[in-house]
């Protein structure tokens, strides 16, 4: 029997990432693919750079997407500014930090982990000391905004504190970017990278990066050659490089690059302001709904993103059954607890294109009905009107 077209069905998704991809995104990825080389192309990348520094907030002539998702943005950070025997103090409170903690190792650097209760922002206090116990630190690294557990840390306060000891940073910003307030130049970023797949609304498969002028300093005086062949901006900056003339390194995703131009192209004409404020309103408008439903969320108010939403799943219900039933019900896709956090939470995700009023109110009766059905210890038949009432205000 012959293997016929595979046809996806239509989700809804509200998870921690992939978002909901905007229909606009979908169609510019269909256009005729042209050669990577091709003038017409070279001068979209160029726009690209663009509206990436207006999503970064930055002027860093080096900002560009990384061929590969976000897992590869971190990769090349860690690999341009970490040489052997570097310390590197990372910054852990969910499962990220604890993938920059395997970089900073197989970099062959020394890593200095500063651990924060998951669910918790990063504490500055217990950062300044690892500093001060650690004068010979090179880097400091940390997650903006930790999606395993739907903390927010305050990366401006970290990068200042940072640099005041002297030391690089990198920055994850993959949930961050588009959804909460960043400003790579504003608040001194070294280094930075994000995903296309969580506030973006593209596909997944890209990262934007940014270095700033100390990173660039640091790379520039490396006596190591980057261990990656692929990630070594040096050589990558032959292709995606400023005025130069382009030469081949890897063939770039022409399609995929086209979605994420749609993407930054759809974020510009909402305004960044604008996108930040709507994903805090729509998460006012979420919490109002599950609180009334008597669910609690696992972060505390001034530390929670508004683009991630973390559950404690009540006493006795059944995790994969309510997430299957959603699922299979309702088309609507939720995110499960990851690491130590698998099996206790919920994260739903309010992201890109995905946080909307429409999202919110199916969610909401979706949860209810399906929590009926497992006699969930929850308020039934309240989140619906109390979202509503938030949403319009
Ligand atoms: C999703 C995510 C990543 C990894 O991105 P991929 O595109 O899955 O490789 C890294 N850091 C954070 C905080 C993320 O949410």
């Amino acid at each position: 029997m012959a293997i016929k077209s595979f046809h996806p069905p239509q989700r809804i998704l509200m998870g921690p990432g992939p978002s909901d991809v905007s229909p606009r995104v979908l169609e510019a990825m269909s256009r005729p693919t042209l050669g990577h080389l091709d003038p017409v192309f070279v001068s979209m990348m160029d726009e690209m750079k663009e509206l990436l520094k207006y999503a970064f907030q930055t002027k860093n002539e080096l900002t560009m997407p990384v061929s590969a998702p976000g897992s590869a943005g971190m990769e090349t950070c860690f690999v341009n500014l970490v040489e052997p025997g570097d310390k590197v103090i990372v910054c852990q409170n969910g499962v990220f930090g604890g993938r920059m903690k395997e970089n900073v190792e197989r970099c062959g650097g020394i890593a200095v982990m500063v651990q924060d209760d998951w669910g918790r922002a990063v504490d500055l206090q217990k950062v300044e000391d690892a500093l001060k116990a650690n004068p010979d630190t090179k880097v400091v690294a940390f997650v903006h905004a930790e999606t395993s557990t739907g903390a927010q840390s305050d990366a401006k306060n970290l990068v200042a504190l940072a640099h005041k000891h002297g030391c690089l940073t990198i920055v994850d910003a993959v949930t961050s970017l588009a959804g909460s307030p960043l400003k790579v130049d504003e608040w001194a970023i070294d280094a930075i990278y994000s995903g296309t797949q969580k506030c973006l609304s593209c596909t997944p498969g890209l990262s934007p990066v940014s270095f700033g002028e100390r990173a660039l300093e640091k790379i520039k005086n490396r006596k190591n050659k980057v261990q990656s062949w692929f990630l070594d901006l040096n050589l990558v900056m032959s292709y995606w490089g400023g005025s130069t003339k382009r030469a081949y390194h890897h063939t770039a995703p022409i399609n995929s690059l086209y979605g994420l131009h749609e993407a930054l192209v759809i974020l510009q004409e909402e305004g960044l302001e604008n996108s930040w404020a709507r994903h805090q309103k729509n998460h006012l408008a979420l919490r109002a709904g599950l609180e009334a439903m008597g669910l609690n969320f696992v972060v505390p108010e001034s530390e929670r993103l508004p683009q991630l939403n973390a559950l404690t799943i009540p006493e006795g219900v059944d995790d994969a059954l309510v997430r299957a039933t959603l699922l299979n019900d309702y088309q609507l896709e939720i995110g499960a607890g990851l690491g130590v956090m698998a099996g206790k939470v919920w994260r739903i995700g309010l992201m890109g294109h995905a946080s909307n009023k429409r999202n919110i109110l199916v969610c909401l009766g979706a949860l209810d009905d399906v929590l009926g059905r497992v006699k969930a210890p929850v308020q039934l038949g309240v989140a619906v009107a109390a979202a509503q009432k938030v949403l319009e205000n």
